[in-house]
């Protein structure tokens, strides 16, 4: 299986973006998929080409739109893998409507957001994840604005998979896709993927120095929300690892009868004359 296609990606040398792309494709083999099993869908920025870099079927989508456009193709065909990428610009400014309802639907998708905390595609503007003083072209005296703790909102909206993972960290990012993609729900994947061109502040060598791995942490339980939200707290969302996981988690398709039995792609629209009639009767 491979997942690999002709296409050179035309991110910068050394961006983070290109680890995720690794991962997904190391995930996806492990898994055991073929590539017309798998979906990825993307929205719009530098990490939004990456539907055009795996082989497998791409969708990129519009601005902020990646997770509705994933939720349906989920919905239309549940037999396919979807895998859900983008920004931080993406899923946590224009689109965060989504994100937070798609976490409370707990479909059966993966969120995979490359996190470089600034706009890259548009040439480095201050984004919702940039921390408060960081100077940039948009914010020339520096950002007045508190960088958003995605962690603890994702937590608070109800997920029921949540990991954070890094660029530089090839084999756990791999694993957690895996997990992620395996686990019956909503699981979401914030990656700290580094923006070497426009970012000079949280380089590789800065979340290296700050980031704190739950693994590490003595006794720390995944399943334990509380605990979860404490550790987030602490260390001001610097951490990486799977921070929790519902294992009892139901996914929204796992609840719909009709979608269960058969994806609705392979389901026949054809309706006999008494039905038509019948469903007729109390619209009119
Ligand atoms: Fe990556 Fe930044 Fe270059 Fe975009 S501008 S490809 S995010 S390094």
């Amino acid at each position: 299986k491979d997942f690999r296609n002709k296409i050179k990606p035309n991110w910068c040398p050394g961006c983070g973006d290109f680890s995720v792309q690794a991962s997904i494709q190391r995930a996806a083999a492990n898994i055991g998929l073929e590539p017309d099993e798998l979906a990825i869908i993307s929205g719009i920025g530098c990490s939004g080409r990456i539907s055009g870099y795996i082989n497998a079927y791409g969708f990129h989508g519009i601005h902020g739109r990646a997770l509705p456009l994933g939720q349906g193709v989920k919905m239309a065909n549940q037999d396919l893998t979807v895998i859900v990428s983008g920004g931080d610009g993406d899923g946590f400014a224009i689109g965060m409507g989504h994100t937070i309802h798609a976490i409370r639907r707990n479909m059966n998708i993966t969120y995979i957001v490359m996190d470089n905390q600034i706009y890259g595609l548009t040439k480095g503007q201050t984004s919702p994840r940039s921390d408060a003083g960081f100077v940039t072209k948009s914010t020339p005296d520096g950002s007045v604005e508190e960088a958003m703790n995605i962690m603890e909102i994702a937590l608070s909206a109800g997920v029921t998979f949540l990991a954070q993972s890094f660029s530089s960290d090839l084999k756990e990012l791999t694993s957690i896709i895996e997990q992620g993609v395996q686990h019956d729900g909503f699981s979401f994947i914030n990656v700290f993927s580094p923006c070497v061109t426009y970012n000079k502040v949280n380089t590789y060598e800065w979340f290296k120095k700050h980031l704190v791995s739950v693994n590490a942490i003595d006794g720390y339980d995944r399943t334990n929300r509380q605990q979860a939200m404490e550790t987030i707290m602490k260390h001001n969302g610097l951490v990486k690892g799977i921070l929790y996981e519902d294992q009892g988690s139901k996914s929204y398709q796992s609840k719909l009868p009709h979608v269960k039995e058969e994806p609705l792609v392979k389901q026949s629209v054809h309706l006999d004359e008494e039905t038509f009639q019948q469903l007729a009767s109390e619209f009119m």
